[in-house]
């Protein structure tokens, strides 16, 4: 038969090695994702090539072999690189892998007709449009143009992504595959060239490549391309250095031997030696110190940097301090440029609220909710080791957290995670950023690292302690304030009632007597003769005054139990505002023109109607404005405007509102006033300033305008409150009033209709 020829030996040698790393990757990861699957069929393809490679190069030697190895192999190409792009595509996580893989397949489509037997006269009309002289040239050029194409569009990615992205560790996943798709594209290109040893060559540096891919895609922990090659040139240097030492006393030995006398040989051999043996450590260690130092930066004393930190850190009580000095005096150690401390507090729906104390850096990320279970934290808490951000990319166990998770810790921009752990409890976690020139964490940065979080652990309990307490006290002065401040309204409020039954008794006693009074002057006219109509017209005048005001006060009181039990009930029809102020302004016409005051409307023509109660509305609105006459000097000034207003209402739907303002010039209300004046019975100044009802310069009634108005808008599902710079009698600084309304009110819930309707059937 044949004898083994060295290609064939060499490119099968490499289909052996492909179908030896295929067996691997079934047992390490087996078809668990689509990158694996693929992964598997891109080395069972690479056993063909090889093999199809082979026959190849066997035809030419023996002609009986037959030739479609050959053409299977030329084609494969495309097909492996598609599939590397495809690979690629997965291993950086990006999107549009199957659109690749569908273009692609296209395109290996094409290629085998093109290099078939001319089906469909492609061949031909290719060769035509391209103008090449044969098909097989044009089957080529589609082949090719493939080839680079995808293993190209491979490259590019890595390239990019090495760029775009900052990680270290991350960079280093990528220089694998980088290092990996270059060595499979140079080993693939190769084997196109002519002649038997740079195929051998290619389907080395291919091999190669692929065994580099199946390193980066089947461990998770790849060495630092950057350390091995520090640490490569280091050991050369130092060698170096040593056999130039060597060789140097070797050459001195040797022009001491011919001039020294031949007695004195062994003793200058010897003494060579001793000298050798003395400076031979020192200079090593100095060659090394110097290497590390120029190719690694300077390293420091762990011992020295846990001493430091432990006398620093354990006597901090302040939280936000604690966390500066402690990454402050990591960051010196390490030269990192970020840091934060991540602070968990668990909620009482079992939730853990992470909260973010920077300590280096700007951190923009919010205060988040993990659950408890979630795999990063659980690992954390687990383990108490560090984690990388590298990890939690990469590994799958942390595949399974949710990705707002993910994306907030992306967003915290942080490289490395260290759990401070109390008594098998984890209090917080040490964030931090990467180290200076992109030099990933060493295991004794990990180690040290740990340590250190140890020790923060208690000062991070005491501080939170501390916090704790003040917070506490915060929270108690607070309550404390609110306190006296509820005690100051409940006084008011109880200095109003006590006022009440004065001033209820006085607003009731003052018609009483009116009429009492009438009573007499009648008797005394009827002792003294009949009495002239004039007289009775008098009279009768003056009680019917009386009676009227006595009406009003006992109508008040009524309306306003019925607003204690929110049983107002309404008649509600639409309305135009023009005709509420209209009715509601009547009644103030004669006090306005006897105080001489100006009273101007603005933007009411222009308002929606309104669902409401025509003579609930203009009782509340002529409270407002008879007050601000009141408590207007003469001459003043009244203005009333409205607007409307869309607001999202209770269901998310929007909803009209009209607010009215009233404002005026009057005597201004205190701060502290402006709510209580809407309470019943309240009014501001002492309980003498009474009048019955009169409109004259701060004549105040008997304290329920005011609750009467707010009662009917909070009916009608509205606001009304008052504004104002304060109470002042010499500047008059004015008050205003807003009334805010909804167009159409909320119905009232069940309860308050039922009540309601009690409530009129009992009036009636
Ligand atoms: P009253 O019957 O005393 O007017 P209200 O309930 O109508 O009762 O008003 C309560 C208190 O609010 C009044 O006594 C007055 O001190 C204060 N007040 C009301 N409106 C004004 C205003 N426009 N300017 C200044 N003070 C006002």
């Amino acid at each position: 038969m044949f004898g083994f020829q060295t290609p064939v030996i060499v490119i099968g040698g490499t289909g052996v090695v492909y179908a030896m790393l295929l067996m691997l990757s079934l047992r390490r990861r087996g078809l668990q994702t689509w990158l694996h699957g693929l992964f598997f069929l891109y080395l069972l393809l690479g056993v063909a090539w090889a093999l199809g490679k082979s026959l190849t190069i066997m035809r030419g030697l023996i002609p009986e072999v037959p030739f479609y190895g050959g053409l299977v192999a030329t084609n494969l190409v495309v097909v492996l690189a598609v599939l590397l792009a495809v690979l690629t595509l997965l291993f950086f996580d990006r999107a549009g892998a199957q659109w690749t893989a569908l273009g692609g397949a296209v395109w290996v489509a094409l290629t085998w007709l093109a290099s078939g037997s001319n089906a469909g006269g492609i061949q031909d009309g290719l060769q035509e449009s391209l103008r090449l002289s044969s098909p097989a040239e044009a089957a080529n050029i589609v082949r090719v143009a493939g080839w680079v194409g995808f293993t190209g569009g491979a490259l590019v990615l890595a390239v990019w992504d090495y760029v775009r992205i900052q990680r270290p560790l991350h960079r280093n996943r990528i220089l694998y595959w980088l290092g990996a798709v270059l060595l499979i594209g140079a080993g693939e290109g190769l084997t196109t060239v002519p002649g038997e040893t740079m195929a051998q060559v290619g389907a080395f540096v291919r091999m190669l490549g692929i065994l580099v891919m199946g390193y980066a895609m089947l461990s998770y922990y790849l060495p630092s391309v950057r350390n091995v090659v520090r640490q490569a040139a280091s050991a050369t240097l130092i060698t170096l250095v040593t056999a130039g030492l060597f060789l140097a006393s070797f050459l001195l030995l040797q022009s001491l031997l011919q001039s020294l006398p031949a007695g004195y040989v062994l003793v200058g051999a010897a003494i060579m030696s001793i000298l050798l043996s003395l400076v031979i450590q020192p200079v090593r260690r100095a060659a090394a110190d110097l290497m590390g130092r120029f190719l690694f930066g300077e390293g420091y004393d762990p011992a020295r940097a846990l001493r430091d930190y432990g006398a620093v850190i354990t006597n901090i009580l302040d939280l936000d301090m604690l966390v500066t000095m402690a990454i402050g005096i990591i960051s010196e150690v390490l030269e990192i440029r970020r840091g934060a401390l991540l602070l968990m507090t668990e909620r009482e729906d079992g939730r853990i609220e992470v909260r973010i104390i920077p300590g280096m850096g700007e951190v923009s990320v919010k205060t988040a909710e993990f659950d408890p279970n979630s795999p990063i934290l659980s690992h954390l808490n687990r383990t108490g080791q560090p984690v990388s951000q590298y990890e939690i990319d990469i590994l799958p166990e942390f595949r399974a957290s949710p990705p707002w998770e993910r994306a907030w810790l992306e967003e915290l921009n942080m490289e490395l995670y260290v759990p401070i752990r109390r008594q098998s409890l984890m209090v917080g976690i040490l964030a931090l950023g990467g180290k200076a020139g992109e030099a990933p964490y060493s295991d004794q940065d990990l180690d040290v690292l740990s340590t250190l979080a140890g020790q923060t652990a208690v000062a991070l309990q005491n501080a939170r302690l501390v916090s704790d307490l003040k917070a506490l006290n915060a929270d108690i002065t607070e309550l404390n304030d609110e306190l006296t401040r509820a005690n100051r309204r409940l006084e008011k409020l109880d200095e109003a009632k006590t006022n009440f039954i004065q001033i209820a008794s006085h607003e009731l006693r003052t018609p009483l007597t009116q009429v009492r009074g009438y009573a007499d002057i009648m008797a005394d006219v009827v002792q003294a003769g009949v009495p002239s109509p004039a007289q009775m017209a008098q009279v009768s005048q003056g009680i019917s005054r009386a009676t009227v005001r006595l009406e009003e006060i006992i109508s008040a009181m009524l309306d306003v139990s019925q607003i204690d039990v929110e049983s107002l009930s309404l008649n509600r029809t639409s309305l135009a505002m023009t005709s509420v102020m209209r009715i509601a302004l009547d009644g103030c016409r004669d006090a306005l023109q006897q105080r001489k005051q100006t009273l101007t409307l603005e933007g009411i023509e222009g308002l929606p109607p309104i669902q409401g109660d025509l003579q609930r509305l203009c009782q509340a609105f002529g409270n407002i404005v008879g007050n601000c006459i009141k408590y207007t000097p003469d001459g003043g000034r009244i203005t009333i405007n409205g607007r409307h207003f869309q607001e999202a209402g209770a269901g998310g739907t929007p909803t009209t509102y009209l607010e009215i303002t009233i404002a005026d010039t009057g005597i201004g209300i205190d701060a502290e006033e402006r709510e209580l004046i809407f309470e019943k019975f309240y009014r501001v100044g002492s309980p003498d300033l009474h009048s019955t009802g009169s409109t004259k310069f701060k004549g105040a009634g008997p304290g329920l305008g005011l609750p009467i108005t707010r009662g009917v808008i909070k009916a009608h599902g509205g606001r009304v409150w008052v504004e104002s710079p304060g109470h002042d009698e010499v500047n008059f600084p004015g008050s205003t009033f807003h009334v805010v309304l909804p167009a159409t009110p909320p119905a009232p819930p069940a309860g308050v209709i039922a009540a309601s309707a009690v409530a009129s059937a009992l009036a009636a």
